[in-house]
C-alpha cells in the first residue's frame, strides 16, 4: 500500500510503501517509525495522490514515556 510521508523528524515528504494493516511505516530518510493513519480518514480509501495511509506523526508505543526520555534524553538530561 502507498503511504504519504510527511516526516516530523527530517521533513521528508514523499511516498513509501507498507503492508495493508501495518500501523506504522518507516521514513525512507530517517528510518524513524511513523504512525500510519488513514489518509482520508476512511479505511482503504486513497487520497488524491493514491495513498491509503498518511504518516505525519511519530509512532506512539505503549512505553511512550520511555520513548520520550530516550528521544529527548541527550539535550534534557545532561547532569
Ligand atoms: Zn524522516
Amino acid at each position: 500500500m502507498d503511504v504519504e510521508v510527511l516526516c516530523p523528524f527530517c521533513g521528508f515528504n514523499g511516498k513509501t510503501v507498507t503492508r495493508w494493516g501495518n500501523n506504522f511505516c518507516k521514513c525512507p530518510d530517517y528510518k524513524e517509525k511513523l504512525y500510519n493513519k488513514y489518509a482520508t480518514g476512511v479505511s482503504g480509501e486513497k487520497n488524491k495522490i493514491g495513498c491509503v495511509y498518511l504518516a505525519d506523526e511519530p509512532m506512539i508505543f505503549k512505553d511512550r514515556m520511555e520513548q520520550d526520555v530516550e528521544m529527548f534524553g541527550e539535550s534534557a538530561e545532561i547532569s
